[in-house]
């Protein structure tokens, strides 16, 4: 029976990166996947094809009518959408094939096929071509999460879609109805929305993007409002029936909405079953999320668990930060993951990015601060790029100045807030952000200026 160091089940951004950081330290690690591609949720269903898709229909919709204030005509743009999802495709299974090279460059070894416990450090693998048995001294569950549904609706992945379906539609929908305001709902209502369809957005509470800074949130809905996406809040959806004319979404106390698509995207849950984690009592939260300790180690001594399986912000980057925390604490006796400092960005168009506490959280500790904001139309690079929506707000904390959280709603914002996480990572105050050298004429300059205006000394604003 073949034995490893750690066995690592999972191949998601969580538990690929834990298996290559343990290989790094010397040890001898075994991957468990059971689907055929590398790389996880993120990978194949999820951050990277999104992106390929959020690109590309971007291109389009430029293409179609954003440049003619610059100079430039183009006639008789046409949507090739099997050739958009083709390099969709393509973009995935070029960097899925990166990930068996990682495994082969460590020496990772990976069995494909499902895995379940059989006692603390031993596991069963299930294939198509049959079982085998694995002992590690140690085991990391890295199996993350699926997609959740909501009481009557069943997702078919043809009209009744999950982001998966919503990835790969093989016509534009003409009426597109999502439920959801979070990140999925978001950035995929905007693809669709971009290639054509008409989008109706429904979202149970009375704002969109839960979590995130309310002010940003608010500037967001409004921008996407404009841009021809439709909310409906406070809506409860209580199922979807599909008719002759398409589907239909019924609300709570409202009348219905008639739609040809419907994308669920009400969240996510952790990938428990099949594990047999009852049999060796690894311990789950109600909500099903396996509970951990400072060390990512579960109730059972020798089993870890990392990433959306455990709960928390359901991010890849999370996830990587976990993974490589747990083994090197594992392996070297430090590892730590800052989950004050986690940075979020939906990568809508403008990207939306936030790191630390929000307005609304800090009112709640009731700890005192100092605001700073800066907008991109006082910024000659974002004036030069015609990217003059939204703004940088830096909040600090009113005594001491340290930066407690950073929202950014404009262009780039995704990139730009991985400053602002170093920063504060460094516990920066504003004061050190705004003294840094930030070259001109960039969009990073939104952000010193965002920090001096902390102390009320913005230049351009
Ligand atoms: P989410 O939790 O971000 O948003 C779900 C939304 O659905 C919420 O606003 C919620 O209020 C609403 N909702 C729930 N029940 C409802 C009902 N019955 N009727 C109407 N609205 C209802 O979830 P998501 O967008 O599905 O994303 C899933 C996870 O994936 C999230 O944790 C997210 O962080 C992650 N994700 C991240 C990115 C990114 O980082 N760019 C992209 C996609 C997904």
């Amino acid at each position: 029976m073949p034995h490893h160091d750690l066995i690592v089940i999972g191949a998601g951004p969580g538990g690929y990166v834990a298996a290559i950081r343990a290989a790094q330290l010397g040890k001898n690690v075994a991957c468990i996947e059971k689907e055929p591609m590398l790389g996880g949720t993120c990978l194949r269903v999820g951050c990277i094809p999104s992106k390929a898709l959020l690109e590309s229909s971007h291109l389009y919709e430029q293409a179609s009518h954003g440049w003619k204030d610059r100079g430039i005509a183009v006639s008789k743009v046409q949507l090739d959408l099997q050739t958009m999802l083709d390099h969709k495709q393509q973009v995935v299974n070029t960097l899925g094939g990166g990930i068996e090279g990682l495994f082969k460059k460590h020496k990772v070894t990976r069995y494909a096929g499902h895995a379940s416990f059989e006692e603390p450090g031993r596991v069963i693998v299930k294939a198509s071509d049959g079982e085998q048995e694995l002992t590690a001294d140690h085991i990391l569950i890295a199996t993350g999460s699926s997609v959740a549904s909501l009481p009557g609706v069943d997702i078919d992945e043809d009209r009744i879609v999950s982001s998966t379906g919503a990835l790969s539609f093989a016509e534009v929908p003409k009426h597109l109805i999502v439920i959801g305001a979070g990140y999925i709902g978001l950035e995929m209502g905007t693809v669709w929305r971009r290639l054509g369809s008409q989008v109706t957005v429904l979202e149970y509470l009375d704002r969109i993007l839960p979590g995130m800074d309310s002010q940003v949130a608010k500037e967001a809905q409004k921008i996407f409002t404009k841009q021809g996406l439709e909310f409906r809040l406070g809506c409860r959806v209580e199922g979807v029936s599909i008719n002759r004319k398409g589907c239909e979404v019924m609300i709570d106390g409202q009348e219905s909405v008639q739609g040809d698509r419907v994308l669920v995207a009400v969240g996510r849950r952790p990938n428990t079953t099949g594990l047999n984690l009852e049999s060796i009592n690894v311990e789950a939260t109600d909500r099903g999320f396996v509970t951990v300790d400072d060390h990512f180690e579960t109730s059972q001594s020798g089993v870890f668990a990392i990433g959306d399986v455990i709960g928390g912000a359901m991010l890849a980057h999370k996830a990587e930060e976990e993974g490589i925390a747990c083994v090197e604490q594992l392996y070297t006796g430090y590892g730590h993951v800052n989950h004050d400092n986690i940075p979020g960005v939906c990568y809508t168009e403008p990207e939306i990015a936030t790191v630390g506490k929000s307005e609304e959280a800090l009112k709640e500790e009731g700890r005192s601060y100092r605001k700073g904001q800066f907008p991109f139309l006082a910024n000659g690079r974002a004036r030069a790029s015609g990217h003059m929506e939204g703004f940088v707000k830096i909040l600090a904390d009113e005594q001491t100045d340290r930066v407690l959280g950073v929202h950014i709603i404009g262009a780039h914002a995704g990139e730009l807030i991985a400053e602002c996480a170093s920063a504060m990572e460094f516990g920066a105050s504003s004061e050190d952000i705004a003294r840094c050298c930030h070259a001109h004429p960039t969009l990073a300059e939104t952000v010193k200026e965002a920090a001096l205006a902390v102390d009320g000394r913005a230049i351009h604003f």
